[in-house]
């Protein structure tokens, strides 16, 4: 869009006062794309866990439950609770971004350990399969460890969240030169290509009944490039529909890795 106006300015002669209200407008008008696409979402969202919840005290104000019911019910609910909060912090990153107020930690840390640290705390509470394929290098990196472990986590919920059928998924990371490959591989829904394009854009969704039945913001993948992109590295994806994906960042290492 900008490049539009800039090629019309060269064109018509017009000077920068000219450039700057066109800019201004065409800026505003995106964010007012941005912020009704967020209520939009924010409202269809939030529905779900919320009348879950509610639901649920409904149940427990009821006397007669036994203490296995009880129990079960407090779990699904702390789930519910837990979903309402990483809503909460992907609009609030998403808004974060946009301002262009986001800051970068720059911690040095081991990337085999986080990954492993990751995939534990996913086994603990899930039943999917998590194979780590580690590398066998220790590889040191300094970037924000607290993003990079948001990126990996959105990954393996994507991996674990559209793969409803199967149970494996497999993480792997390996050096190539100074640079560290992380993939996540599923053998779920998978992505039609005609969807690579945008699949990295907020709020995009690949609209099919699988994907309408399973939900979302479309604002996970969105988070993951600006975090990996802003840490000078990149992310892409390989798809085959039917038969799963492979959600692969490379970030550089730092320079002591052997
Ligand atoms: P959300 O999952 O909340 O919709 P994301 O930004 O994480 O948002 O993903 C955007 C879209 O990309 C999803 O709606 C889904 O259509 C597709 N997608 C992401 N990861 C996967 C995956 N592992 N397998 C199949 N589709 C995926």
């Amino acid at each position: 869009m900008y490049g539009t106006i800039m090629d019309t300015k060269r064109q018509f002669g017009m000077d920068s006062g000219f450039l700057f209200v066109f800019r201004n407008r065409t800026e505003e008008e995106r964010m007012d794309q941005i912020k009704n696409e967020l209520v939009s979402t924010v409202s269809h969202e939030l529905r779900t866990p919320l009348s879950s919840l509610s639901g649920y005290i409904e149940l427990m104000l009821a006397r007669d439950l036994t203490p296995e019911k009880r129990e079960r019910f407090l779990k699904t609910m702390a789930k519910e609770a837990k979903r309402l909060t990483a809503l909460l912090n992907d609009f609030l990153d998403i808004q974060r971004m946009e301002d262009g107020h986001q800051e970068y930690k720059q911690d040095h840390f081991s990337l085999n350990k986080l990954v492993l640290e990751v995939i534990e705390r996913f086994r603990e509470t899930n039943d999917h399969a998590i194979h780590f394929d580690n590398a066998d290098n220790d590889m040191l990196l300094i970037a924000d460890r607290n993003r990079i472990e948001q990126v990996l986590v959105n990954l393996i919920s994507n991996a674990i969240k559209y793969s409803p059928n199967e149970q494996e998924i497999e993480v792997r990371i390996r050096q190539d030169h100074n640079q560290a490959h992380v993939s996540i591989r599923d053998f779920g829904i998978g992505i039609p290509e005609h969807a690579f394009e945008k699949l990295f854009t907020k709020f995009y969704r690949v609209d099919n009944s699988d994907t309408r039945k399973i939900g979302g913001t479309g604002l996970g993948l969105s988070i993951c490039k600006e975090i990996i992109e802003s840490h000078g590295g990149s992310i892409e994806v390989e798809s085959s529909i039917g038969k799963g994906s492979t959600f692969t960042f490379t970030l550089d290492l730092a320079e002591e890795t052997s």
